[in-house]
């Protein structure tokens, strides 16, 4: 299993919306075996926040091999679903982050303002790294809620023949392609003919 230094090493800082998206990553491959080497596991995230590296990381659904789909509710839901047996969890991350102090709320708008000294940063900093030995310490039931149940499955990632745009000459996937006055284009050649 991959820890949270690899999913820092990925993603490239650590931050709390990482640490959540590991711990429910963790917890999923908990609940339906082990992670995905080709496309076994199907993920679906409702958010593109940080969370969505821990995600890739850890559970092996990744965007580019199409077993990772994106919805964009702006939730911090997670759906993963095992495709020979259909077994499905959906977790749904409820973490309340602790009240935050009179002084840091103080530094968080110094912050937001665009200080950046030293003592700013330092609490910035701290309050970060606080929050995120939390949720790395936290019991799942502090964490999230979920439900198991039998799910469908999204479509298969499918690969489809490309065809060479008629103004920019590059290939562009099929269906894809958009027509314009007769010719078969590219999106974005077709967003510019169309101005
Ligand atoms: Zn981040
Ligand atoms: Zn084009």
């Amino acid at each position: 299993m991959k820890t949270f230094e690899d999913v820092i090493d990925f993603h490239g800082h650590a931050c709390p919306g990482l640490a959540l998206g590991y711990r429910v990553s963790a917890f999923a491959l908990r609940q339906l075996g082990e992670r995905s080497s080709d496309e076994e596991l199907v993920g679906i995230v409702e958010n593109d926040s940080c969370a969505v590296d821990a995600v890739q990381m850890i559970t092996g659904c990744t965007s580019g091999k199409g077993n990772l789909l994106f919805k964009d509710f702006g939730k911090q839901v997670y759906t993963f679903i095992r495709r020979t047996s259909g077994d499905g969890i959906r977790i749904s991350v409820d973490w309340k982050a602790p009240e935050e102090t009179e002084e840091e709320r103080t530094i968080w708008e110094r912050y937001s303002e665009g200080d950046r000294t030293e003592e700013v940063l330092k609490t910035v900093h701290s309050r970060k790294t606080k929050k995120i030995e939390m949720i790395l310490c936290a019991g799942d039931e502090e964490l999230f809620q979920f439900l198991r149940a039998k799910m469908e499955l999204p479509g298969e990632a499918r690969i489809y023949p490309s065809i060479r745009c008629a103004q920019c000459m590059e290939k562009v996937m099929e269906t894809r392609a958009r027509v314009k006055d007769g010719k078969i284009v590219c999106i974005p050649c077709f967003e510019v003919l169309d101005e």
